[in-house]
């Protein structure tokens, strides 16, 4: 891997430190996506801000830029689907504590101290999907709307040697 994202983290930690990660890592990285996807040649672009929320708890702010490519279920082309997610979580050690969390923040259960950041990352990536891919509007589908016109346009240069006459 090329990038300086450190594998896993302690949380209390970075998020003492205020630690911040910035760079780039490889979507061939992320192994439960790949099988996602039709096209692995790209680049993840993430963000994390590590901090302490208003109780003390490690508190994530991140953002997670790509662009994906998957097969549009509606016509079986590839179909890309941009993705630039920004995630807030806090570090919680019980369900009570995650169900009080405001819509804005979502709750992570940690173990043995460490989170992963590209599994934190992909998991983001795997939310961002779409249900089902498909374009906004098929290629395939405008047949029936605009048929194919000839090309019934004079020839640009026929005119020319017109113009010279
Ligand atoms: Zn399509």
């Amino acid at each position: 891997m090329s990038s300086r994202l450190p594998k896993q983290v302690d949380p209390w930690r970075v998020s003492e430190q205020g630690l911040s990660y910035t760079g780039v890592v490889e979507l061939v990285d992320f192994p439960r996506l790949a099988p996602l996807l039709i096209r692995l040649q790209g680049k993840v672009a993430y963000a994390f801000r590590f901090s302490r929320d208003g109780l003390g708890r490690p508190l994530i702010a991140g953002n997670v830029e790509a662009t994906l490519w998957q097969t549009c279920q509606r016509c079986s082309l590839p179909v890309t689907i941009p993705v630039d997610a920004d995630f807030q979580l806090v570090v919680v050690e019980g369900l009570d504590e995650a169900a009080a969390l405001d819509d804005a923040t979502d709750p992570l259960m940690v173990d043995e101290a460490k989170i992963h950041l590209l599994e934190l990352l992909e998991d983001e990536l795997l939310l961002s999907l779409p249900v089902v891919a498909r374009h906004e509007a098929c290629q395939a589908w405008q047949y029936d709307d605009e048929p194919i016109a000839a090309e019934s346009r004079e020839n640009p240069f026929r005119i020319l040697q017109k113009l010279k006459h």
